[in-house]
């Protein structure tokens, strides 16, 4: 069996992701066939719990509150609302649920203390529960593992060189501190990117130079395709094409041998032979539902017509790691520090981004 590498460099996997296309694939493929059950593809389904008017200025994101686009927000579901989603989901063939939140960093509060019952509740029906939350102090990561929480998402986006270009109110430094805290708990890590930025290729090699090279590798790796909303600094950015998608899967899938690396937004962008190429080259996790938080995603009927005509089964939950113990709050041995943590704001801006806020603030 090919054995999991933490020193992976830029130029290496450069080199993998510039093969021909078949010897890629067929790499990929191999390596896939090592570590996982190539007939199984885990589905997770993505709930946006608190949408919209995030004060970060991300430039892909259209629920930041500085640029003008088409979101309807809303605030915190309730914990009924959102059992009765993660019910729905398990019934349609999803063993995870994905709850996003548009929110900079996690706040010890009432509305902490929500998710923290959302969490509770979602491990008590048996499916792996997931939170997409912004930054996270390593007492909050605690507090959600004690939940019951299995994993945690925080993407790094691109290449440190790149993420400059796209996010000025935060570093990439906090990207790699939240990810730490996590993984000083027993909730698995959630991390990958986004390609179609107006990235290089090195960048992508460069976030995945980051992603391999943390010791244990995310268990999850999300590859995002680009979604360009309109008001968006992106706006502009041209989707990409399938064989750039099939060559990052299957870079991804070789350096990261173990991790489930899941498509997810950009697949309606993609035909289904597209995505059956992605599954070829290693790709083994899918978000389902009709919206990944704000962008369009393909109906979940469609996705099971997809299976049952590639021969895929949905994994079934906690086949890589036991279901976490959840612990009711009355019996928390954490509590809440109100912790008012110090993350870097880098002093510069991106251009487009204020072009962006600037645009804005006319349309208002
Ligand atoms: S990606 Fe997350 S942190 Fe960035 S603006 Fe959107 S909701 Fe906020």
């Amino acid at each position: 069996m090919s054995e999991t590498r933490h020193n992976w460099t830029k130029e290496e996997i450069l080199d993998i992701y510039n093969k021909p296309f078949m010897e890629l694939l067929y790499e990929a493929a191999s390596v896939h066939r090592l570590h996982h059950d190539p007939n199984t593809v885990q589905v997770s389904t993505l709930l946006s719990i608190k949408t919209g008017g995030c004060p970060e200025d991300c430039g892909y994101c259209p629920q930041a509150a500085r640029y003008h686009t088409d979101i309807e927000g809303n605030d915190l579901m309730s914990v009924q609302q959102v059992k009765a989603q993660a019910l729905r989901a398990k019934a349609s063939g999803s063993s995870r649920v994905c709850m996003g939140a548009a929110w900079r960093n996690v706040k010890d509060g009432e509305e902490f203390d929500q998710v923290l019952e959302m969490v509770r509740t979602i491990n008590k029906l048996d499916m792996e529960v997931c939170c997409t939350l912004g930054m996270l102090t390593e007492n909050q990561a605690q507090r959600l593992a004690e939940a019951g929480l299995y994993a945690y998402n925080h993407n790094l986006d691109s290449s440190e060189e790149y993420y400059k270009e796209v996010i000025s109110t935060r570093g990439f430094e906090d990207r790699l501190q939240t990810i730490d805290n996590v993984r000083k708990t027993n909730v698995t890590v959630c991390s990958g990117g986004i390609i179609g930025m107006g990235e290089k290729i090195e960048d992508r090699a460069g976030m995945l130079v980051a992603l391999s090279t943390l010791n244990p590798q995310p268990e999850s790796v999300p590859i995002n395709a680009l979604v360009a909303v309109e008001g968006t600094p992106l706006e502009d950015q041209q989707p990409i094409s399938i064989w750039e998608m099939v060559r990052m899967v299957a870079t991804t899938r070789i350096v990261m041998p173990e991790t489930q690396v899941r498509l997810s937004a950009g697949r309606t962008q993609m035909t289904r032979e597209g995505q059956a190429m992605c599954f070829f080259a290693g790709a083994n996790s899918i978000f389902a539902g009709d919206k990944l938080l704000t962008t369009p995603n393909p109906d979940v009927n469609e996705d099971m017509e997809m299976f049952k005509q590639l021969g895929l089964n949905p994994q079934k939950p906690f086949i890589k790691k036991m279901q976490p113990q959840s612990v009711e709050a009355k019996d928390s041995q954490y509590q809440a520090l109100g912790e008012k943590p110090k993350w870097s704001r880098p002093e510069h801006k991106i251009e487009r981004n204020e072009a962006a806020k600037e645009k804005a603030k006319v349309v208002k």
